[in-house]
């Protein structure tokens, strides 16, 4: 299957078409951005490790009956997944207090907190992302309540799968992100990215943080961060 043209480019992917219209190739980009585009740089290897590890966390979730867009991996950044209409919000999970929420609730990072909260984003560049609940999700029609209670669903059960195939890696998984689309049949499924960009990954023993925050923060090794979580999950 060959890209034909390209429909989308993002901060962190080109999307194209292909020959299917039910089709398109991701092509995973090195390109890093953070604070919504004000802050620019490279992570050399990036696009190829976080095709990768998206890929080989969304075959785990598939295997535990969470459906994914998923297709084929064609090349080390190129992956064929199915054509979704993003449903237009950002579900963040989370388990351990860091970033924004710790910001907004006065929570040191790293505050267990009682039990995982889930949160909502208008995925809207120009606003920022505003957080956002389920009354404004059915007041702007971004989804209706049975979408809605499914993608919660599904992105508990991805909390439960994936913190415990991380946990075994000597990896907490503090909190992520994820994007849910709608086929052209209507099912939901679970698509973009899982990777080191959208997830908070910290080493279980030394508490180092593998993932973005390190280019966030200007930390220094997120090179170094990206091919340690691909070497613990792949093996390489
Ligand atoms: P951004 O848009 O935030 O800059 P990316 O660079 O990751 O992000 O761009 C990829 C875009 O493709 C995102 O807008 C994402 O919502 C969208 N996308 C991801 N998976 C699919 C899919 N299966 N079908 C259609 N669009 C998708
Ligand atoms: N996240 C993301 N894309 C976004 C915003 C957040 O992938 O546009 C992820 C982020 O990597 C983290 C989680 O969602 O794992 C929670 O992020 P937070 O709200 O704390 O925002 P941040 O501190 O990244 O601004």
């Amino acid at each position: 299957m060959e890209k034909l043209q390209q429909v989308y480019e993002g901060k962190a992917k080109k999307v194209y078409a292909t020959s299917d219209p039910e089709l398109f190739i991701v092509d995973y980009k090195d390109d890093a951005t953070a604070f919504n585009g004000e802050k620019k740089g490279t992570i050399n290897q990036k696009g190829i490790i976080n095709n990768r590890v998206t890929n080989h966390l969304m075959k785990l979730l598939e295997k535990n009956g969470v459906p994914t867009h998923l297709v084929e991996e064609i090349s080390d950044r190129e992956t064929i997944v199915k054509k979704v209409t993003i449903v237009p919000l950002e579900v963040i999970v989370r388990n351990i207090a860091a970033g924004s929420l710790s910001k907004r609730l006065g929570l040191p990072e790293g505050t267990k907190m009682k039990q995982t909260v889930l949160e909502y984003c208008y995925k809207d560049d120009e606003l920022g992302d505003p957080m956002i609940n389920d009354y404004h999700i059915f007041a702007l029609d971004l989804a209706t309540q049975e979408e809605l209670d499914l993608i919660a669903k599904y992105s508990f059960k991805v909390n439960e799968v994936l913190s415990a195939y991380l946990k075994d890696l000597n990896i907490e998984l503090i909190d992520f992100k994820l994007e849910f689309g709608k086929t052209t049949d209507g099912t939901i499924i679970l698509a973009d990215e899982i990777s080191p960009d959208t997830c908070r990954f910290w080493d279980t023993v030394t508490g180092e943080k593998l993932d973005k925050d390190r280019f966030r923060r200007d930390l220094g090794g997120e090179e170094d961060a990206y091919k340690e979580i691909m070497k613990r999950l792949l093996g390489e």
